[in-house]
Order: C-alpha cells, then structure tokens, then sequence
C-alpha cells in the first residue's frame, strides 16, 4: 500500500507542473480511455435515437427496456459489455435487444479513435466527435425510419456554422478539411441545390428534403472540392448496395432506399481518407 501511494506520488506529484499536465493529458487522451469515452458516448446516442423515436426528453428519466419497460440497472446499462453478458436478451423479459445498441456503440468509440488518432489534442477534433454524433444519429434514424429528424439536422448545421466562423484551420494534412467561412457556406448552398435540383426532378423519388438539409451540413464540414468526391462515393456505395439489395431479392426494384447512410458513410470516408481518395478519384478523371 505504502509502496503503491508512493508510485502514484512519483507519477503525479513529485514533478514539475508541466510534467504533471503532460501525464493527466497522456492519460486522459491515451486510446482505451478515448475507445470508453466513445462506448459511452455511443450509449447516449442510443438513448437520443430512442427518445427520439418515442417522442421523450433524452436529458431525464431513466433507461428502461422498450418491450418490458423494467427500469435497467447499473450493470445492464454498460456498453457492449452488457449486451454480451446478457446474450442479446433483456435480463427481466427475455426478449431480443436490438444489435443496433452495441453497433452504434462500437461505431461510436471506433470513429472517436480514428479522430484522436489523426489529430490530437486540438479543438477540430474535439468539434469532429461532436459532429460525428449528430451523423450516427442521423444515419441510423435515416436507416430505420427514411427521415431525418429536423430536430438533429437543425442543431448539426447550427454548430458546423459556428465552428467555420470560429475556426480558421484551413485543410488539414489529414484530409480533415475546413475551409473558412464563405468557402463552406459556398460548398453547402451548391450541394444543397444539387440536390434540390434532382428532388425537383424526380419531385421527391429519388430523394428527399431531408437529404437537401444533409448535403447542406456536409457542405459546411467538407468544402468544396471533397464535398463533390464524398457524394460522388456516396452515390457509387448507394448504387452498389441498391444493386445488391435487389439482386439477393431484399428489396424490390421501386422500394425505398434510404440516402443518408450513404451521404453519411462519404463523409466519413473522406474526413479520415481524405486525401488518399481525393488524389486517387482527381487520377482517375486525368484532373490532376
Ligand atoms: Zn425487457
């Protein structure tokens, strides 16, 4: 014990300030405590895209289970783990837990790694794990249900705005790419009217107003040229799966294919492979 006090002492105390704050930060941002922070942060995103489902306030109440609606306990509530231990099953009904909470879980800790990993310790990061959240949320309601929610959208597009006014990073090494503020607004209001213009045309099969507010936020966080080269992978994984989804007969061919997944799963791309695909897809087309 004494031993013990003594190492934690050597490792906090008995150093200069600057020594002490380099270690606490170490700690903090080393990458199995950023992977819990996401596990966490992905459990709340559960919680938000349920509240949100049913129409409650995701700040107060407690979880409980949707079929039995038995308030959960401290140990049923701990990310993957829980899921895992339980067997997919609620503890008090037995019935099935949806594999849509240790995903989004797993997801949200995995992005969170990618973020710290290519950028640490600064505010774009700190913004990205933010945005990152709204675009889980979004992508999995937008799965589930062929909307996004306005009560996402609205708030994403408010603090990407804020974010472009504030930052004056311009494009990062990483293929993190922001731009400033008229450069963003710019790119947003294109893709926006893009889009705008093939709901238009296909008076809303193709898509639909949801996705306009989407392109628009993705605008806003890629700029203008990785917007272009993140709709256009969004389109191509969308064919594919589109193609593939009727082919092993899932879905038909006039059945509704929700886009957002897909606009979602670009932007990712980009923000962490920006470059790579950028420079591979600009080849491709002799742009470069
Ligand atoms: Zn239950």
């Amino acid at each position: 014990m004494e031993n013990k006090k003594a190492g934690l002492a050597r490792f906090f105390v008995e150093v200069s300030p600057q020594q002490r704050y380099n270690r606490i930060m170490y700690l903090l941002f080393c990458p199995i405590v950023i992977f819990l922070f996401g596990l966490i942060v992905g459990s709340f995103l559960n919680c938000v895209i349920y509240r949100l489902e049913t129409g409650g306030s995701f700040l107060k109440g407690r979880s409980f289970c949707p079929h039995c609606k038995h308030k959960l306990a401290l140990q049923d509530l701990i990310p993957v783990f829980s899921f895992l231990f339980l067997r997919g099953k609620c503890r008090y009904c037995g019935q099935k837990i949806s594999p849509q909470y240790p995903l989004v879980e797993i997801a949200t800790a995995t992005l969170f790694l990618l973020m710290a990993e290519a950028k640490p310790l600064s505010i774009e990061t700190g913004f990205l794990m933010v945005i990152s959240c709204f675009l889980i949320v979004i992508f999995v309601y937008d799965l589930k249900h062929y909307i996004i929610p306005d009560k996402v959208i609205y708030p994403a597009i408010a603090i990407a705005l804020i974010f472009n006014y504030l930052s004056e990073a311009k494009v990062g090494d990483e293929g993190f790419a922001f731009v400033d503020l008229q450069f963003s607004i710019l790119s947003a209001i294109g893709a926006a009217a893009f889009f705008a213009a093939i709901v238009l045309v296909s008076r809303g099969k193709w898509m639909g107003i949801g996705d306009i507010k989407l392109a628009f936020l993705m605008g806003l966080i890629l700029g203008w040229p990785n917007i272009f080269v993140a709709l256009s992978l969004a389109f191509f994984i969308g064919a594919i799966m589109g193609i593939g989804l009727i082919i092993f007969g899932r879905k038909k061919m006039k059945s509704e294919i929700p886009l957002g997944p897909f606009l979602i799963t670009g932007t990712f791309l980009i923000m962490f492979f920006g470059n790579k695909i950028m420079s591979w897809y600009l080849n491709l087309f002799l742009l470069k």
